[in-house]
């Protein structure tokens, strides 16, 4: 059975100040969710003190961020390493997430040695996947999405791969309101396990969560979250906002 998994990445929002409140303000909106893992991706700058926070307060948030450089010390100014992470009792990494392909041009190989950095290191990757909206007006997004998922878990092992998150993130949905239909969703989410499943075998492709993230808010959650294949979600925008980012987790509940 998989637990489903709604993770918030909130980007380049929330100082060290503003994310403490927010996840003050979000850990007794969660508290009750035992069937659905909440999890925050906030900036490197808050991590610190959210992880202490999140400790103190004995809430079941679990801490993820936003990305990792795949070495463990050395001369790569600016870069944080997953160690530095796992010593801030950071359990999820995000992984290749489209506005890091897209404006910082990180590539496929790149990102296939940071899931395999992430996992040395003990952490679950969120590998982040998805088509542009050219690529599925030509009929080409299952193509280019299987393409990732062959590049970025390349170094992978299936018993690794049956522990991860891959996030199914069209990018023509990321942060623009328009949500895939249901069926659209759906429809890759479960290309995507079918593809696990070919690789892997298909008792990994019947553990791996696979996520659905694009505009997902309080009133879609339910409806995306009710599809066989979707295990869960990966939300910008509205994990900004803790009552917002409560309801979707609450989808169930
Ligand atoms: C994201 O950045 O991963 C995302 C899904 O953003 P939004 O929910 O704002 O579309």
């Amino acid at each position: 059975m998989r637990k489903p998994l709604i993770a918030g990445n909130w980007k380049m929002y929330k100082n060290n100040n503003e994310a403490l409140e927010l996840v003050r303000e979000l850990a007794p909106l969660v508290a009750d969710l035992d069937d659905v893992e909440v999890a925050v991706c906030p900036p490197f700058t808050a991590l610190a003190d959210v992880s202490r926070l999140i400790a103190d307060s004995g809430s079941s948030i679990a801490l993820g961020a936003q990305d990792v450089y795949p070495g463990d010390e050395g001369a790569f100014t600016g870069e944080i390493s997953p160690p530095m992470l796992k010593a801030l009792a950071v359990t999820y990494v995000i992984a290749g997430h489209s506005e890091r392909r897209e404006l910082m041009g990180e590539k496929d190989g790149f990102v296939a040695t940071k899931v395999r950095a992430v996992l040395d290191a003990g952490m679950t990757p969120i590998l982040c996947v998805g088509e542009t909206l050219e690529e599925r007006e030509a009929g080409n997004a299952a193509r280019k999405v299987e393409g990732q998922l062959a590049a970025d878990l390349e170094a992978v092992e299936a018993a690794e791969v049956a522990g991860m998150v891959i996030a199914y993130e069209p990018i023509w949905a990321i942060g623009t309101g328009k949500t895939a239909t249901p069926d659209d969703a759906q429809g890759m989410n479960s290309a995507i396990r079918r593809w696990i499943a070919a690789s892997f075998g298909d008792d990994t492709a019947a553990s791996v969560r696979i996520l659905y993230g694009g505009s997902v808010k309080p009133g879609n959650a339910a409806e995306l979250m009710a599809l066989e294949d979707i295990d869960g979600a990966l939300v910008g925008g509205a994990s900004l906002k803790a009552a917002d980012f409560a309801a979707i987790a609450g989808f169930k509940a």
